[in-house]
């Protein structure tokens, strides 16, 4: 997966610890959903707003392509506003600069997120778990840390994600093993010649592991 750099100008340096992942959509307009190059030029603008002054860290596009960041972890981005959650037993509120945004580009009220950005959002996600420590717990939605707020939205599949972490923590745990009564000629390998009953894995049957490391031999082609 690639991460590409444009700086947004709205970022402070007062960042406290990265301990919350807060995820967001990009948000639709009659029906359309919000155009990458448009939430890129909002987050950055050409010339400078004073006011309505909204970053985040991560964008992830419906397309595959890379994912675009815009503020460093290490900076706190303007995403989150008026928020609030429980940390470590604490209620924490304006959460902007003890987390990490993460914008989603669709409308999960209205449109179901793509299976790219399921991918990347899974692969982000854990990097950003296992670098800052955070656990999964406080992996949260706008809609969660600010109830007016309606994303990422009820279209957005909380359960994928977390399995989706989970299987690739665990690299293995769900791919079959492997099957020497189909190795006809013990190689070690099982080809697709040697019995009709040996399938690829594809489709809806691909781990969410398969379908990155699909995704890293694409970028490669
Ligand atoms: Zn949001």
């Amino acid at each position: 997966m690639q991460i590409e750099w444009i700086e947004s100008q709205f970022f402070h340096t007062d960042k406290i610890a990265n301990e919350m992942i807060i995820i967001h959509h990009t948000g639709s307009n009659n029906g359309r959903i919000n155009s990458l190059q448009g939430t890129i030029s909002w987050f950055k603008p050409d010339v400078w707003r004073s006011t309505r002054q909204v970053s985040a860290q991560y964008i992830i596009a419906r397309d595959l392509r890379p994912i675009i960041q815009m503020v460093k972890d290490e900076h706190t981005a303007w995403h989150a506003g008026r928020s609030s959650w429980e940390i470590n037993g604490v209620l924490r509120e304006n959460l902007n600069n003890r987390s990490i945004g993460i914008e989603l580009q669709g409308d999960g009220q209205l449109f179901r997120y793509s299976d790219f950005q399921y991918d990347a959002l899974i692969w982000l996600v854990k990097q950003k778990m296992e670098q800052f420590n955070i656990p999964i717990e406080l992996v949260r939605g706008h809609e969660e840390i600010t109830p007016r707020k309606p994303d990422p939205g009820q279209l957005f599949d909380w359960d994928r994600l977390k399995q989706g972490l989970a299987s690739v923590t665990a690299p293995g745990s769900d791919i079959p093993a492997f099957d020497d009564s189909l190795d006809t000629d013990g190689d070690g390998i099982i080809y697709l010649d040697e019995t009709d009953d040996v399938k690829l894995p594809s489709g809806k049957d691909r781990t969410i592991v398969e379908s990155i490391l699909d995704f890293f031999a694409g970028l490669f082609k």
